[in-house]
């Protein structure tokens, strides 16, 4: 049964120890109609988009946690229309382990009502499986970026995603020396706009909820010895994964993120969906600090469905031709 989530944050190990399927909802390439009488034309159209996913698709339930306003209050709409819907709340100021893991320890319970009971060995299981896919997607990208894959990887079983990533891995070919550019932003996933960077010559780096934002953690340096501590686990290998802007750090973690992801490239574009308020609210600052390290920066608006991507075409073009 498949139980939808929206987040890179979100603890898709204890959802699949529990027997279910987490699958990432994204707005899809069908106009949005359904949801548009629920939620006003100003929200983000990621959220627009999964909440049309919702109303046409087949999930069991749908979990949340706690980023920013619109998919919060995304949840309350959920809810409005029937919708088994539970909100982790994920600290948005990083730092306090012990309250997510009495967190984790609720949603649980949560799990247990919707019939799905996690065991350590069943969690353990899926650590291992989850942290094998997110190594295997490392290597991958270290290659050739395939961002077909990694978001098919995010909407299948955890095993058969292992098994796509291997098949990928033994074709990948390095790519050559070409300019490279730093995608950033929040969700892209239409593949066509990445088509458009390795058309106009780029080779990509990127730091987005649909590229490496998926596989970059920081593991824990301990082994879960019991339930307890593997809760323990996955709250500190999501509170360090790849950061992004609806986090507060007690140091500047995210820009320098992005910063030194910017190092060797020649080009940062940031990718935003338009009305994505937490990375917008970062751009200027960033923009600014990029520009100081001799990056040449553009922004690029998107908003799903993508109905021309020949204005992004030319954006992109536009770019290439100045470096
Ligand atoms: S941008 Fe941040 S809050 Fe939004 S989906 Fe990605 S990780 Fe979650």
């Amino acid at each position: 049964m498949k139980v939808g989530y929206l987040c890179t944050f979100t603890p898709k190990e204890i959802i699949h120890s529990a027997g279910f399927l987490p699958y990432r909802v994204f707005a899809t390439e069908s106009p949005i109609t359904l949801a548009s009488g629920y939620i006003q034309s100003y929200a983000c159209s990621q959220a627009r988009g999964a909440l049309e996913c919702a109303l046409n698709g087949d999930f069991y339930a749908f979990v949340f946690t706690r980023c920013c306003d619109t998919l919060m209050r995304l949840t309350d709409i959920f809810e409005f229309v029937g919708k088994r819907v539970h909100n982790i709340e994920f600290p948005t100021k990083i730092g306090n382990i012990d309250y997510y893991v009495k967190e984790l320890k609720e949603f649980l319970a949560v799990l247990k009502e919707w019939g799905g009971d996690v065991s350590f060995e069943s969690l353990l299981e899926s650590i291992k499986l989850y942290r094998e896919l997110e190594e295997k997607l490392k290597k991958l990208f270290t290659l050739a970026p395939d961002y077909e894959t990694v978001i098919k990887v995010q909407q299948i079983d955890v095993k058969d995603a292992i098994k796509l990533v291997d098949e990928k891995l033994k074709s990948a070919k390095k790519w050559g020396n070409k300019p490279k550019v730093l995608i950033t932003g929040s969700v892209c996933p239409y593949l066509k706009v990445y088509d458009l960077f390795r058309e106009a010559g780029f080779s990509i780096k990127d730091d987005i909820c649909t590229g490496s934002r998926f596989f970059e953690f920081n593991y824990p340096s301990f082994e879960p010895e019991d339930l307890d501590s593997a809760l323990r686990f996955i709250a500190e290998k999501y509170f360090y994964k790849s950061p992004c802007p609806t986090k507060h750090y007690s140091n500047d973690r995210r820009f320098d993120y992005v910063l030194k992801l910017a190092e060797d490239c020649d080009a940062v574009v940031f990718l935003l969906v338009k009305f994505c308020e937490p990375h917008f609210f970062d751009y200027p600052q960033l923009k600014e600090k990029l520009e100081q390290m001799g990056k040449k920066v553009a922004l690029i608006e998107l908003e799903f469905p993508v109905v021309s991507t020949e204005q992004i075409r030319t954006r992109i073009e536009a770019l290439r031709e100045v470096i």
